[in-house]
């Protein structure tokens, strides 16, 4: 049986640009890919708003402030280098009542913070630049850009494959056992066997932790973030990225108008608790996800800390008008007509047994393994950085190790 020096599990983009890294830096180390799906970023990674991040909202100091910075100018040069869209049509945070001018402000001062470009805009400038927005004011992120995530991950999968990578595609990884000398990973009956191994999971990276007997803390739970599209004749509807201020205790960014680089917009997206990690239809139950969440602590903490807000969104997510006035705070002509179906993302968000969100990106290990447990937003515009950290880690962890 072939051993491998390194095995990567997980095809988005976060554990293959990991595995591309990986390959750049040791070409002559053999590194397998092995993802369950048989294609690439079949899950968040290809059901995402593919907004390049400038970083505006991070805790200053924090991982995700670090990574994402770095990440959006590695991203667009990626894009650039191999012929990939992308557009930086810059972002616009619009502020609508007094409330949201000052936290207007506050993210105005973290993005001094984070070293992140931004003017401050007056109403009427803000309808000169975007005739079809009203609010207070706004804060422009010049920033912020548009990809194609999914486009980005089998771009790097192919350089993966020239530079002598392994795929192994079509089968879930079922359980996996750490020896001394190696760790055997299972896909059903099928063995790979490797010297070291890195989990990118996902929406799964707690179940591939536990796999490997990690004392993890924390759960995964699946928040829907659900699109809609807008008709054609509203393409040209905004020129930036329209984005609510954010209320600072939620982590999710709220519903946005989002140009994409296919040249239609997208409205979204919300956040609604979902039954199943997986299901990317609305009414889409797992016996299995649910149980498992029901059953930890931390649900019913979640459910508590944010009883308002949740039933807020599932009534708006199931009430059309609802969500249409979320949107309409700040682009009124949008009428019930213009929200046109779209699919839905899934996000994975770790939660502590306390109810706490982990808000930045979160790691663990093993002798011979590391682990992705938490990547939310922005982890794809971070992918690259947190493949080099996650090369770093390896290399600093196992270069005593036969
Ligand atoms: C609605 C939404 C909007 C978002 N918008 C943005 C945005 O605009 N910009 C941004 O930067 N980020 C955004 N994000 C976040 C971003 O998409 C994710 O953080 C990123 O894609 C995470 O990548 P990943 O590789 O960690 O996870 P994933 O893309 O989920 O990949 C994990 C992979 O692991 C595989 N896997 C899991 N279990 C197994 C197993 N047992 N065996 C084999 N393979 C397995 C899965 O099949 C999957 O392909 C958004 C996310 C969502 C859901």
């Amino acid at each position: 049986m072939t051993q491998f020096d390194f095995t990567l599990i997980g095809g988005g983009i976060v554990g293959v640009a990991t595995a591309l890294t990986l390959k750049q830096r040791y070409p002559d180390l053999t590194v397998a890919l092995i993802e369950k799906e048989t294609s690439f970023a079949s899950h968040q990674t290809g059901h995402n708003s593919g907004v390049i991040h400038a970083g505006v909202y991070y805790q200053p100091g924090s991982l995700k402030a670090k990574f994402c910075k770095r990440g959006a100018a590695l991203t667009l040069s990626f894009c650039r280098e191999h012929h990939l869209p992308w557009k930086q049509c810059g972002k616009l945070l619009v502020a609508t009542d007094s409330l949201e001018f000052d936290r207007m402000k506050d993210l105005e001062k973290r993005c001094v913070l984070n070293q992140i470009k931004t003017h401050r805009i007056d109403e009427t400038e803000l309808r000169q630049l975007e005739p079809n927005i009203t609010g207070l004011g706004a804060l422009q992120v010049p920033g912020t850009a548009i990809t194609d995530y999914t486009r980005i991950t089998r771009k790097m999968v192919d350089l993966f494959l020239a530079a002598k990578g392994v795929v192994k595609t079509g089968s879930p990884v079922t359980s996996i056992k750490e020896q001394s000398d190696k760790i055997i990973i299972y896909r059903g009956q099928k063995q790979v066997h490797t010297r070291y191994l890195i989990v990118c999971g996902g929406l799964q990276a707690d179940r591939l932790a536990r796999m490997m007997n990690i004392d993890i803390d924390f759960m995964i739970m699946p928040f829907r973030g659900e699109y809609y599209q807008l008709p054609k004749h509203h393409s040209n509807i905004v020129s930036r990225l329209i984005y609510p201020i954010p209320d600072p205790d939620l982590p999710f960014l709220g519903v946005h108008l989002t140009p994409m680089v296919n040249g239609s917009v997208t409205v979204g997206p919300n956040a609604v608790l979902g039954w199943k990690r997986e299901g990317y239809h609305n009414f889409n139950l797992s016996i299995k996800d649910t149980a498992q969440m029901v059953y930890s602590p931390g649900f019913w903490h979640v459910i508590r800390q944010n009883i308002i807000s949740g039933i807020k969104e599932l009534v708006d997510s199931n009430y059309k008008p609802g969500y249409l006035k979320r949107i309409q705070k700040y682009c009124p002509l949008l009428t019930l007509n213009d929200l046109k179906p779209y699919p839905a993302g899934i996000r994975a968000q770790a939660v502590k047994k306390d109810g706490s969100l982990v808000h930045d990106f979160l790691f663990a290990q093993t002798q011979r393994s590391l682990h992705v447990c938490n990547a939310p937003s922005p982890a794809a515009t971070s992918a690259i950085p947190i493949s080099e950290y996650l090369c770093d880690k390896a290399e600093d962890k196992f270069k005593h190790m036969g």
